[in-house]
């Protein structure tokens, strides 16, 4: 995949994209990554690069000139309308915090994309022919205002790079972490079964979070200051793992982003675990607590009272 970035500060990402799987990426030439400098697509003595607003108002916008001169230099991006048609390979991308919001889903089908080039506004924001003429898309990292698209491209760089295959060494690893919601046909065969047998396999592989959060995880020392590691963990029953793990998610979900809840097709085993949950909650608040001994992190997810689920 071929990612270009267009900004007025191009020493901003000497650093973000330089570390982890980003870098490996890049080094294994998985994804190349270029810097524009929207001022080198200036024409006056002060590379002027943004104006003041049309109407008034505070503040300045970045002028639509350098950013289209920039885009069209490349020679290789296909046009707006192809680029919006079905199947395209190419996407043109307005950092803005009045974009769609970018969710695992959405990095997932990026990934799949051989270009992408990110537009990183400033200031008041980017002349609105950027969006209406240039860019297929806006793209938010979230439901709050940045100074610039710098931090947001970076985000989108590193989501995107890693779900592209063989950026991470273990590719299974993405497809259960947090919010991944595994639709293909292949996947769904992974998707999560209390009892599943897979010869030779560790419990990990069949725990794929299904859209929820990722389940807790621990590693050595076993007991650190008191603090011990669930006993569940250690015992070797992958089946007992796998519940577990389950359960830990579908708490943690519920309390943490119990939106998450009402979009994922819970199934007959998990709807049970659910339950179990909201009743370890119950008694936990009547003070009768005889639990499974499973989870230390339940104690924490039944201690929400608050989130108005049970
Ligand atoms: N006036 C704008 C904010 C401009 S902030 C508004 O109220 O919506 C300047 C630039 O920062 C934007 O042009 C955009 O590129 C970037 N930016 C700010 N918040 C962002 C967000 N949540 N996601 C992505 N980019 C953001």
């Amino acid at each position: 995949m071929k990612i270009d970035i267009l900004t007025i500060f191009p020493d901003f990402f000497r650093g973000p994209l330089d570390y982890g799987i980003v870098r490996r990426a890049r080094e294994t030439g998985l994804v190349e990554i270029n810097i524009h400098d929207l001022r080198a697509f200036t024409k006056d003595k002060h590379r002027t690069v943004d104006d003041r607003p049309f109407g008034g108002g505070e503040g300045m916008v970045l002028k639509p000139e350098p950013i289209f001169e920039c885009l069209e230099s490349f020679g290789d991006v296909a046009s707006r309308e192809v680029r919006l048609s079905a199947g395209a390979k190419q996407s043109v991308i307005l950092l803005s915090a009045q974009g769609r919001r970018l969710d695992q889903t959405l990095a997932a089908e990026l990934s799949a994309l051989d270009r992408i080039v990110l537009i990183c506004g400033r200031y008041e924001g980017v002349d609105e022919r950027i969006s209406e003429h240039l860019a297929d898309r806006e793209l938010s990292i979230g439901d709050y205002v940045l100074s610039g698209g710098e931090l947001g491209a970076a985000v989108i760089v590193e989501t995107v790079t890693r779900l592209i295959p063989g950026a991470v060494g273990n590719q299974a690893s993405t497809r259960q972490e947090s919010f991944t919601d595994v639709r293909s046909e292949d996947a769904r065969t992974e998707s999560f079964t209390v009892g599943a047998q897979l010869a030779g396999d560790g419990p990990s592989s069949t725990c794929v979070s299904g859209g929820l959060l990722d389940y807790p995880h621990y590693t050595r020392p076993a007991d650190f200051r008191g603090m011990a590691v669930p006993e569940v963990l250690v015992n070797g029953n992958h089946d007992q793992i796998r519940s577990w793990r389950r359960k830990t998610a579908l708490a943690k979900t519920l309390r943490n982003r119990p939106d998450l809840l009402e979009r994922v097709a819970l199934t007959a085993v998990d709807k049970e675990l659910l339950a179990q949950i909201k009743l370890d909650q119950i008694k936990l608040v009547q003070g009768t607590t005889d639990g499974d001994g499973a989870s230390p992190v339940s104690t924490k997810d039944l201690s929400a009272k608050d989130h108005g689920k049970s």
